[in-house]
């Protein structure tokens, strides 16, 4: 049965890993996959984490299942984070989180309650995306379509297009925004447009649904939940898939989460008792050490300032390098004016960079940007900063 298979294609981020771990070029530069990097392209354990590692080490009492649901305390800490710690909406007891393992799984949940669960049959992505979303939405059986998001003219979100494709949405349809730090163009709606996108939605009464991967990367905790606050707290229901990977450094312990925000209390225990089976027909219940970390430190305000710190130390470090990089750039004499970089947000900048710039930095510079010339700030240092631009301006000249 199998021998009628053909090959799959490679992912288009992660095959690139691989693609860069063979490469025996010294100099390599791996700006592809979106994983933070200190100044010693080293991906940390940060001390918080360490230290709820080690308390649970020393204390936990047994490797007994978690509830479908996971761990309670990481579930309300979830939520604070997302919405606060006062939201009205926690009190009220409209929302419900399920622990998953990792955004994917929070968005795969997702897509499964909607198809599964709900009328919903269609979702709406931004144009671009990151590309998984396509994947993880269609096998779950929804049709995937596209608005559109960006103007590669301006290096800015094109906000006319955008609400003109949002107020074609029918009624019913789910539309997925990125709650910060949109990957990969790193443009955000600023607040007032926040508005105005939830207005389109008030009014034609699609479903609003979130990607929260990149909480603390953007702007700052609350910064960056301003968008996802404003619509929790003015619409009825709502979905949000969040990740723990990037802010807690927590990559492969597959720690994220899904929310669902509803009318009612009444209504939200009956909604998420479907996500509940949704999940016990998947992985059963989700697995405990990245969740027990994220607790811990959450629910432990010395801890709490400890991660708080370190993640302000990864923020601030990116957006030196988007500074540094746009200077360097100009210092190694490009014509163009990259100064949008420095305005985006989080991990990545859409470069402009075209897939055959992309093809020639790859082949004959090793430097590894994703096709669709999405680079990973956070691969820079200053140490590689000046070959990479160097390279980056001659290949522009080509
Ligand atoms: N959403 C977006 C926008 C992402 O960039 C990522 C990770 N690259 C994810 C979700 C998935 O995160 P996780 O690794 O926690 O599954």
């Amino acid at each position: 049965m199998f021998e009628s298979l053909v090959k799959a294609p490679a992912d288009p981020i992660l095959g690139l890993a691989d693609i860069y771990k063979a490469d025996e070029r010294v100099h390599k530069i791996n700006l592809s996959v979106g994983v933070y990097k200190d100044e010693n392209t080293v991906t940390p354990i940060l001390n918080s984490v360490k230290k709820a590692e080690s308390y649970l080490l020393e204390n936990e009492q047994s490797k007994s299942y978690l509830p479908i649901e996971g761990l309670a305390t990481f579930n309300l800490a979830t939520q604070q984070l997302i919405l606060g710690n006062d939201s009205p909406l926690i009190q009220d007891n409209r929302v419900k989180t399920a622990q998953a393992p990792g955004g994917t799984a929070a968005l795969r949940i997702m897509a499964d309650f909607l198809f599964n669960k709900t009328k919903t049959k269609r979702i709406w992505l931004s144009q671009p995306t990151w590309p998984n979303h396509r994947g993880v939405f269609h096998s779950a059986g929804l049709e995937v379509k596209e608005y559109r998001y960006y103007d590669p003219q301006n290096h800015n979100i094109a906000f006319d297009a955008l609400l003109s494709d949002l107020e074609n949405i029918p009624e019913g349809d789910a539309v997925l925004f990125h709650g910060c730090c949109h990957n990969p163009t790193g443009i955000d709606p600023t607040a007032e447009q926040w508005q105005q996108i939830l207005a389109v939605a008030t009014k034609k009464r699609w479903l609003p649904v979130f990607d929260l991967a990149y909480q603390g990367f953007g702007g700052g905790l609350e910064e960056d939940v301003v968008g996802v606050r404003l619509f929790a707290n003015a619409l009825p229901e709502l979905l949000i898939a969040s990740s723990y990977s990037k802010n807690f450094g927590l990559y492969n312990e597959r720690v994220g989460a899904l929310t669902l925000i509803a009318e009612n209390a009444d209504i939200a225990d009956k909604a998420f008792s479907q996500v509940k089976t949704i999940i016990r027909t998947n992985y059963s219940n989700p697995p405990s050490h990245g969740g027990n970390i994220v607790a811990h430190i959450l629910n432990n305000p010395e801890l709490k300032e400890e991660w708080i710190a370190e993640l302000t130390v990864m923020r601030q470090r990116i957006h030196r390098m988007r500074q540094l990089f746009v200077k360097t750039l100009q210092e190694k004499g490009t014509n163009q004016d990259f100064s949008f970089i420095v305005k985006q947000n989080g991990m990545f900048s859409f470069s402009g960079l075209t897939e055959e710039q992309v093809l020639t930095l790859r082949n004959d510079y090793g430097i590894y940007i994703v096709n669709s010339g999405r680079i990973n700030v956070a691969g820079m240092t200053l140490d590689n900063m000046s070959l990479l631009c160097e390279s980056i301006v001659k290949v522009l000249a080509l």
